[in-house]
């Protein structure tokens, strides 16, 4: 009866049921009051005789089978079981395992380093299959395991669940129903979209500034993507630069972020100027960003087409004397440094021209944009796998690498942009080159931008007053 008692009290009590248990031991008495006690803190706290107990755990450790030679008789209980239990009470604990699947794990190989036999394992497994199948985990994917933990045996003695973590949303559950069978149950967590707004001076790195009025990272690099067919970010954004942002979190329930949504509207405003950028899907259901006229910024030449965003201007367009000819002579394109290798992409959308090593300029490409605009590229490594006069690429698509052929000092990219057979500095280009939103999407793209603009003009103010009230 006092084992069955024991048996039923909550593994987290354990602890005290080890007091417990030499308590009920030592007095039958004491086994009532347990009965009707419910509280087990209390029951434990009622026990006072410490020699009793001391005793009575010099005897366990001793391993003394008979008690009477130091106990009462009317005391005497059954040491051996006693001990059996206080044993197995020390012997077991509860685990909550957490695991990141490792490369050459699989569910069963995983339950198999827990102590579980195959046979066992195997069983979980198509229990499992029911509502998802072990075999898809992948390698960095989360599992749980709960149970309690044979620290003799080093086996799990019980498993009370497994769960695999599918996503940050999404998991599967492996655990005992009520008639202690198992059974599988999917778990998938509603999320909702919150909507951001920040804005704020900049002040040394973008990406800093923007951290501190609460913009994630993975945000603050698509903040730059965006900008980056329009605006050089190492150039053009200055010391008192402001940047506007709204963009949206998917959190679940619990407030906690699941994955970062899109940005709806990104603002610039630069010494000379505002940039404002609005998300917007046409109707044929591509999305993309547009300034305030429905103008696509992504069609727009990129001003500094490579895969190193930070490339400074090694020499700009215009007057200047030349470093191996040692005069003055005008520049028509600029020049960026950046490593030998680093990836050159499109400016734009176009068709290959020329392909072709081309004297002073080296490996040199030129795209034919549209009847207005072209690029050209000099000083390139190597060009791209399929790169030659004819074929039609992509803007951003990689064409070439950066290399010193030619007549080049080191490795650094010639661009030039070609506006109606006059080349023109690209770093002031504000080149569109077509896909503009018209008709119908235009109008629905100006009704958009007119109630992002009143419902967000509130916040971005409301968020200023905030600030000047706290100085
Ligand atoms: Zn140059």
């Amino acid at each position: 009866m006092v084992l069955k008692l024991i048996n039923n009290i909550k593994p987290k009590h354990k602890h005290r049921v080890i007091t417990l248990g030499y308590a009920v031991a030592v007095t039958s008495a004491f086994v009532l009051s347990l009965a009707n006690n419910t509280n087990v803190v209390n029951a434990s706290s009622s026990y006072q005789d410490k020699t009793d107990y001391l005793m009575l755990e010099n005897a366990i450790n001793e391993n003394i089978e008979d008690t009477a030679s130091i106990y009462p008789a009317e005391r005497i209980v059954n040491i051996r079981s006693l001990y059996d239990m206080v044993d197995s009470y020390q012997r077991e604990k509860d685990v909550h395992k957490q695991i990141t699947v490792k490369k050459g794990d699989n569910f069963i190989s995983i339950l198999q380093s827990m102590g579980l036999g195959y046979e066992e394992a195997h069983n979980l497994y198509m229990d499992f299959k029911k509502v998802y199948n072990p075999a898809n985990i992948r390698i960095g994917q989360k599992i749980e395991i709960k149970g309690i933990y044979d620290n003799k045996l080093k086996k799990l003695s019980n498993l009370e669940s497994i769960t695999i973590h599918e996503n940050k949303i999404k998991s599967y559950t492996l655990a005992k129903n009520e008639k202690g069978e198992y059974e599988a149950d999917a778990q998938v967590e509603e999320l909702i979209t919150e909507v951001n707004s920040a804005s704020g001076s900049i002040s040394g790195a973008l990406s800093k500034s923007m951290n501190k009025q609460g913009v994630p990272n993975k945000i603050v690099q698509e903040f730059i993507k965006i900008f980056s067919y329009s605006v050089d970010f190492r150039r053009d954004v200055r010391k008192g630069d402001k940047f506007e942002i709204i963009f949206e979190n998917n959190i679940t329930k619990d407030g906690k972020v699941a994955s970062y949504g899109d940005i709806l509207y990104a603002g610039l405003q630069l010494r000379n100027e505002k940039i404002s950028l609005y998300r917007y899907t046409d109707a044929r259901g591509n999305s993309d960003y547009y300034t305030e006229k429905g103008q696509a910024m992504k069609k727009t030449l990129h001003k500094k087409p490579l895969a190193f965003q930070n490339a400074r201007i090694s020499s700009p367009f215009g007057k200047r004397r030349h470093p191996i000819k040692k005069r003055w002579i005008i520049h028509w394109g600029v020049d960026y440094a950046a490593p030998k290798g680093t990836k050159i992409f499109a400016g734009g959308d176009g068709v290959v021209q020329v392909a072709k090593y081309n004297g002073g300029y080296g490996n040199y490409i030129k795209i034919r944009h549209n009847s207005e605009y072209s690029t050209a590229y000099g000083h390139m490594w190597k060009f791209a796998k399929g790169i030659r006069p004819g074929v039609r690429v992509k803007q951003g698509q990689v064409i070439g690498y950066v290399g010193s052929t030619g007549l080049s000092t080191g490795p650094h990219l010639h661009y030039e942009v070609v506006r109606n057979g006059k080349r023109v500095n690209p770093t002031t280009i504000r080149a569109a080159t077509g896909n503009n939103l018209a008709g119908r999407d235009l109008k629905k793209f100006k009704v958009m931008v007119s109630d992002i603009k009143s419902s967000y003009s509130k916040m971005f103010a409301m968020k200023k007053e905030n600030k000047l009230a706290q100085k």
